[in-house]
């Protein structure tokens, strides 16, 4: 199935052609982009509002097809959801993130929620890092 019609299916969205604009922006995205970042990329070539790019991205949000993130910087970043996990590596100087999917970490959390006496659920786990070893 065509992802576009997995999304009307799963998240039972009607994509409106702005709907569609903003699903491709955010597909081809790898950097996290914020609201306005979004807008400046689904403004090439179609008229679009900033409004409307809020408002789309709140269905997005509510309909669990993108997700949202906060980095620290107080901006809102989004990003589509995958069906592969991962977390996310914060590039203070720099200000990139990077995406990693460590499977260790997985067990470890798991048994950190297990100890305190719960069942893991989901988890979350974003590093705020500077380039270098980790000696200096
Ligand atoms: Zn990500």
């Amino acid at each position: 199935m065509h992802r576009l019609e997995t999304i009307r299916h799963e998240h039972g969205l009607r994509l409106t052609e702005h709907r569609r604009v903003m699903l491709d922006v955010l597909e081809a995205s790898t950097d996290h982009p914020s609201v306005h970042e979004i807008h400046r990329r689904a403004a090439r070539g179609h008229r679009f509002g900033l409004a409307t790019v809020y408002r789309t991205l709140k269905t997005f949000v509510e309909a669990g097809a993108v997700a949202r993130r906060d980095f620290g910087d107080g901006r809102a970043r989004y990003e589509s959801v995958r069906d592969q996990r991962h977390d996310h590596l914060v590039d203070i100087k720099s200000g990139a993130i990077v995406e990693f999917d460590e499977v260790a970490l997985g067990f470890l959390v798991k048994a950190v929620a297990q100890r305190l006496g719960y069942r893991l659920v989901d988890y979350r786990l974003e590093l705020f890092a500077e380039r270098g070893s980790a000696d200096s």
